[in-house]
């Protein structure tokens, strides 16, 4: 490396700056690089001693909000507590510093673990053929459609090209039939919030590849005729898919392959723990009945006589999604969480959830309208039919809660109920942080009639105040410059 590889010089501003020279390549390799590479000038970046940067981390880490310092009922988006210990465990250097290509020989107790993983989630979901290759819940989707779409193709009936959808669903499953190359159909929902079954059964037929569900749906529901659907699909020779980001409510309490699920995703991040937000970090293992599990993608994990070994002779694979075989943290963290729980606390956790989900619903229920106001599962849907008379949409009660300490809310989602705002607590907060969110939701309800203002103006403790969403989306600057 080059001795000049920092040089210091004093800008003419008199601040003192740091240059960044070049780097010690032969001219031959420097005149092969392409001209747009090449730097022109010094990179001028400020010198600032270790406090100042310090502080500068520190303050902004403060404007950050988590799980950590705050309730963060993120409905659909399951913001649980990930304990520290998954943590400690995913970052035990024989575990951070595993490679893909290492020999199978040299990592045989990550092995052990994925493979104790994938064990795990057939149980939880009664699908023995397990993948944990896909890296979110979308891909998840992706994946199965795909793995869908080969065994019809083995079948001789690739007509089949119709993925029916709920009108609750997730944005990521129409997206997903569509790069699957399917065409996504919409299923109405009942006045209950529940598929419409007349409407599912008016669109099966030759053409059905896969009936995509979410259960218990965005609306926080449970599909209670899910087993007579699932029998609906199979009669015309479709396959149902579960979307299981509402795992959490029904782990350990009923499995998806005795209602009659062929295949689902699991959002390893939400259900199982691991931090997450602002997309990523996530995986979304696949669990699929035996007859799919030749087109899993490769490689897969096998155990023989000499241990575990990644095993890529997978002639009917649809191969691999993604760069590498799995998000081995997020996996770990996730057998971490299981070993912890153990099968009655897994139980106990989804029963937690549900009871928080219900507690919150009833002691709200009076103040905000819910649609579909019965007993929920992980989560439940009001909206601000008791409010609109003050001018008060969603985003205002969503933008004061930031002013209380909280983070919002999802809100205008799921798109069936207008005005949504979808709570999710998670079985993690205890009745004190319940409670004290219940009187704050009642004190904007009070300030909605009386200072409606106020909730207009909010969030007023922020860096910033209300940003202009619709101009953020259509005319989006996705680059910063040093101020
Ligand atoms: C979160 C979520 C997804 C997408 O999962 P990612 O892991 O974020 O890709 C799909 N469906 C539902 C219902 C979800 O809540």
């Amino acid at each position: 490396m080059n001795k000049d590889l920092l040089l210091y010089e004093k800008s003419r501003a008199g601040r003192r700056t740091l240059r960044l020279g070049e780097l010690d390549v032969p001219a031959a390799d420097v005149k092969r690089l392409p001209k747009g590479s090449l730097r022109e000038k010094f990179a001028v970046l400020p010198e600032v001693g270790e406090l100042e940067l310090v502080r500068h981390y520190v303050r902004l880490s403060k404007k950050n909000v988590s799980i950590t310092d705050s309730f963060y009922p993120l409905g659909s988006c399951t913001m649980k507590y990930n304990p520290v210990t998954n943590e400690a465990a995913a970052g035990i250097a024989g575990f951070r510093q595993i490679h893909p290509f290492q020999d199978a020989g040299r990592v045989q107790g990550a092995l052990a673990i994925w493979k104790r993983l994938e064990n795990y989630l057939a149980g939880v979901t009664g699908l023995p053929a397990v993948t944990i290759h896909p890296a979110a819940g979308a891909q998840g989707e992706l994946c199965a459609l795909l793995v869908a779409g080969a065994h019809f193709e083995a079948k001789g009936e690739s007509q089949r090209k119709v993925v029916l959808i709920p009108d609750s669903a997730h944005g990521t499953n129409p997206a997903s039939a569509a790069i699957a190359g399917l065409k996504a159909v919409t299923v109405k929902s009942g006045d209950d919030g529940l598929v419409d079954l007349a409407d599912l059964k008016s669109k099966l037929g030759d053409d059905t590849a896969v009936f995509m569900i979410t259960n218990p749906s965005t609306l926080g529901l449970f599909e209670t005729r899910i087993a007579e659907i699932c029998a609906a699909v199979h009669a015309v020779g479709g396959l149902v898919y579960m979307d299981g980001a509402n795992l959490n409510a029904i782990m350990g309490v009923a499995r998806p392959a005795d209602f009659g699920v062929d295949m689902m995703h699991i959002n390893l991040h939400k259900t199982f723990s691991t931090p997450h937000g602002g997309g990523g970090p996530g995986a979304g293992p696949i669990c699929v009945i035996e007859e799919l599990r030749r087109f899993l993608p490769a490689p897969r994990i096998v155990e023989d006589a000499n241990g575990y070994r990644l095993d890529y002779d997978a002639p009917d694979s649809i191969g691999m999604l993604r760069g590498w075989p799995g998000n081995w943290g997020v996996v770990l963290r996730a057998y971490c969480y299981i070993r912890r729980l153990g099968r009655e606390g897994i139980r106990r956790a989804a029963e937690n959830a549900v009871l928080n989900a219900n507690y919150l619903r009833v002691k709200l229920n009076k103040t905000y309208h819910v649609p579909f106001d019965r007993m929920c599962m992980h989560e439940f849907v009001c909206n601000t039919r008791h409010q609109r008379q003050y001018g008060i949409h969603a985003v205002d009660i969503a933008k004061r809660l930031i002013d209380l300490g909280y983070h919002p809310m999802t809100i205008y989602f799921p798109l069936v109920v207008s005005e949504a705002m979808m709570i999710e607590p998670t079985e993690t907060e205890c009745k004190e942080t319940l409670d004290a969110f219940i009187e704050d939701m009642l004190l904007i309800a009070q300030e909605c009639a009386d200072d409606p203002d106020k909730l207009h103006a909010a969030p007023v403790t922020t860096p910033v105040g209300r940003l202009d969403e619709g101009r953020a989306v259509k005319d989006p600057v996705l680059c910063y410059t040093c101020g």
